[in-house]
C-alpha cells in the first residue's frame, strides 16, 4: 500500500515537473489561453491536467500541433460556446410551435436555423420530456456530448458512476440530482455516441406563459438539458 502511494506522488511530482517546464518555456512566447487559471501555485492540478499539459506541450515542442490553432478552440469552447446557446434553442421550442416539431424531427438542421453548427459533424437529436416521459442523456463509454450546444460537460457526467449507474438505476440517479420522479413516469436512458448527440427539451415550466423568449432561455439550465434537472421559475444563474 505505501509503495503505490509512493509511486503516485512520484508520478505527480514528475508530472507536475513537466507542467512547470511547459510553463517557463511557454511564458513569454505565444502565450496561452488556459494560463492565467493555471497559475493559481495554492493548487496542484490534478493528474488528468498535468498529463494534458505535458502531452501539450511535447505535441507542440515536436511541431505536431500548432499553439494559436489550440488556443482558438480552447478559446472557442470556454468563452463562446456553453449551455447558453443550448437554453437559446429550447427557449425557441417552447414559443415557437413549428420550430419544435422542426427541431424534434432534424436537430441539426433546426439548430443551424438558429446559426449554431455542429464541431465534430455529430448528428443532434433532441428529445422531448413530458409529465410521463423523462429523458436522460448519458455516455456510457466515455464522455459523448453535445459540445456545440453545452459547452464542456460537467465532472460528473464523465464520471465512471453516473456513466454507469445512469443505466441500471436512473431513478436513483435523479432522486441523488435532488429530482424526484412519480413512479408512473417513464425514465428513457440515451446513450450518446461519437456519431449522435442527444440534447433533453425540459419541459416549460408552469408560470412561465407570459414569459419573453428571452427571459425563457434564462431559465433553462444545463443539467435540465441533460436530463438531470426541470426547469422552473429560478433563472439558471440565480441557482445554487
Ligand atoms: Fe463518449
Amino acid at each position: 500500500m505505501a509503495d503505490n502511494e509512493d509511486k503516485t506522488v512520484d508520478r505527480r511530482e514528475f508530472l507536475k515537473g513537466a507542467a512547470a517546464a511547459a510553463f517557463v518555456s511557454e511564458s513569454g512566447a505565444t502565450g496561452s489561453a488556459g494560463g492565467a487559471q493555471d497559475h493559481d501555485h495554492q493548487i496542484v492540478p490534478s493528474d488528468p491536467t498535468l498529463r494534458v499539459k505535458a502531452l501539450e506541450s511535447l505535441l507542440v515542442d515536436k511541431g505536431l500541433v500548432d499553439r494559436a490553432a489550440l488556443d482558438v478552440i480552447v478559446d472557442t469552447f470556454e468563452t463562446k460556446v456553453g449551455p447558453r446557446n443550448g437554453a437559446r434553442v429550447v427557449a425557441r421550442a417552447w414559443v415557437d410551435p413549428a420550430y419544435k416539431a422542426r427541431l424534434l424531427q432534424n436537430a441539426t438542421a433546426a439548430i443551424a436555423e438558429i446559426g449554431f453548427a455542429s464541431y465534430q459533424g455529430e448528428d443532434m437529436v433532441v428529445l422531448e420530456n413530458g409529465p410521463k416521459v423523462h429523458n436522460m442523456v448519458v455516455c456510457t463509454l466515455c464522455s459523448c456530448y453535445p459540445w456545440s450546444m453545452l459547452g464542456l460537460p460537467p465532472v460528473w457526467y464523465k464520471s465512471a458512476p453516473y456513466r454507469s449507474r445512469a443505466v441500471i438505476d436512473p431513478r436513483g440517479v435523479l432522486r441523488e440530482f435532488g429530482l424526484e420522479l412519480a413512479d408512473d413516469v417513464e425514465i428513457r436512458v440515451w446513450d450518446s455516441t461519437a456519431e449522435i448527440r442527444y440534447i433533453v427539451l425540459p419541459e416549460r415550466p408552469a408560470g412561465s406563459e407570459r414569459m419573453t423568449e428571452e427571459a425563457l432561455a434564462a431559465l433553462v439550465t444545463r443539467d435540465s438539458m441533460i436530463g438531470t434537472a426541470k426547469v422552473d421559475l429560478t433563472p439558471a444563474g440565480e441557482r445554487p
